[in-house]
């Protein structure tokens, strides 16, 4: 969610204070959630394969406990550092209260290129990395999930970790396990299927049938193909997706469950003859009504902003759009769904995977979906009429309903 010369930290900040004026929020809820309320950092020695130790660093910053136990992913990149890590915790809490889950928000991470490393490596370092932070997580304090680089694999070292230390089952410490550990059915598809919630409820909005909307998807991994596959069965003509090989459009439209079973035998889109191969930047610029960046952060920014065509864009990845860009796509009548209401999907289901874990027992995707959809559609209708209300673009709208929730329970604890 940065510029070249802003800080992710500075990009949450700068969005939260013009969310803050609108709302004429206190001192208090400012001064609360300008900082997180724990930053933890570890240095992690782990001897590796060739018996030689190695020192990783790590973190875990509790943004907020406000509405509930922190939650929010640990992500395994060079690029974690502190200023990173607190950035994403904050968001975590503001998408959180976006849903209305009884949530505050976290992240983690580890500074590390995972590619590296052995698959025994990367065990022993996560087992170290969840033994350092056995008094900070906890089914009641602060619930992990997987972020960039880690995935169900990570998550079932975990919890086995966080359980043997414990000296008893706590599958709750942490949600997106594989499915026999105690993940919720319907994960999988989560963030994509609310991408393609949230899309049907800006066009219904915007007096769009769907059956005559024209998308490009760009991403083809967890969100993007669930998003495109969704999307086209609600009848939407997907023209054209991508992946880092690149992008293939087709103007009559894709055969969209061709290319998700090319891509999951072939664990890419290299090689699908299903449309043209173009780039992803001219996949961006195409002549389509919606456009779901669903593949990386900073994909649309000052440079390449004139060029979009979509009138609505739906935000599945974590800040594709730079805050740069904000203002020209603005001045272009562009509807953003943003990326803290579009993506959410994922953070809803995993709600969803700790209440089960409590509960023990275990529902039918079904029974997920029909809850977690009314969630998304809920959550669009407060930010669109928060966007009404304090006449601002949705991004600034989403941030105000998640203050807002948050600032009430500020207020009601009263105590600080
Ligand atoms: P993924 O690794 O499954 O898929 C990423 C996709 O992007 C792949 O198709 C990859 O080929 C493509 N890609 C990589 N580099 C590219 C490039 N230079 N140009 C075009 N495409 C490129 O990841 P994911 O889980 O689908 O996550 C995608 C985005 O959504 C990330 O920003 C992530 O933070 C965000 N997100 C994911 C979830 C979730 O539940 N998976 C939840 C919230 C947000």
């Amino acid at each position: 969610m940065s510029t070249a010369k802003e800080t992710p930290l500075d990009s949450l900040l700068k969005r939260f204070q013009i969310a803050a004026d609108h709302l004429k929020a206190s001192d208090k809820v400012r001064k609360t959630l300008e900082v997180p309320e724990k930053i933890v950092q570890v240095n992690l020695p782990v001897t590796l394969d060739n018996g030689k130790t190695e020192v990783f660093n790590a973190f875990r910053v509790v943004h907020s406990t406000v509405l509930g136990p922190s939650k929010g992913g640990i992500r395994y990149s060079l690029d974690v550092d502190q200023n990173e890590v607190q950035a994403l915790a904050g968001w975590m809490t503001l998408k959180c209260a976006v849903v209305d889950l009884p949530y505050g928000g976290g992240k983690g991470g580890i500074t590390i290129d995972p590619k590296k490393y052995s698959v025994n490596e990367l065990e022993r370092i996560t087992r170290a990395y969840a033994r350092s932070m056995r008094d900070v997580f906890g089914v009641d304090k602060d619930v992990p999930a997987p972020d960039m680089n880690t995935s169900g694999r990570e998550m079932a070292w975990i919890v086995d970790e966080f359980s043997r230390i414990r000296g008893q089952q706590e599958p709750g410490v942490i949600t997106g396990k594989p499915l026999q550990l105690g993940g919720s059915k319907g994960r999988e598809a989560a963030t994509g299927r609310g991408v393609m919630t949230t899309a049907m409820c800006a066009m219904k909005k915007l007096g769009w049938d769907p059956k005559a909307t024209k998308a490009a998807v760009q991403g083809f991994g967890n969100v993007g193909s669930f998003a495109a596959k969704l999307l086209a069965e609600k009848g939407v003509t997907v023209v054209a997706i991508s992946d880092v090989t690149g992008a293939y459009y087709n103007e009559n439209g894709l055969d969209i469950p061709a290319a998700f079973n090319y891509a999951r035998t072939n664990k890419s889109l290299e090689g699908f003859t299903g449309g043209k191969k173009i780039s992803n930047e001219e996949l961006l610029a195409l002549d389509v009504q919606l456009l779901a960046p669903c593949a990386l952060q900073d994909v649309i920014t000052e440079k390449n902003a004139a060029n979009i065509k979509a009138k609505l864009i739906v935000e599945g990845a974590n800040g594709p759009v730079a805050a740069s860009a904000d203002a020209i796509l603005d001045s272009k009548g562009i509807v953003i769904v943003p990326d803290i209401l579009a993506n959410a999907g994922g953070v809803t289901i995993s709600y969803f995977e700790w209440v089960q874990n409590r509960l023990g027992h275990y529902w039918t995707e079904d029974e997920v979906n029909s809850k977690g959809d009314p969630k998304m559609e809920a959550a669009f209708e407060e930010v669109w009429a928060a966007s009404k209300q304090y006449n601002c673009n949705m991004r600034i709208a989403a941030y105000i309903v998640g203050i807002r929730r948050v600032a009430a329970g500020i207020e009601l604890k009263g105590i600080y």
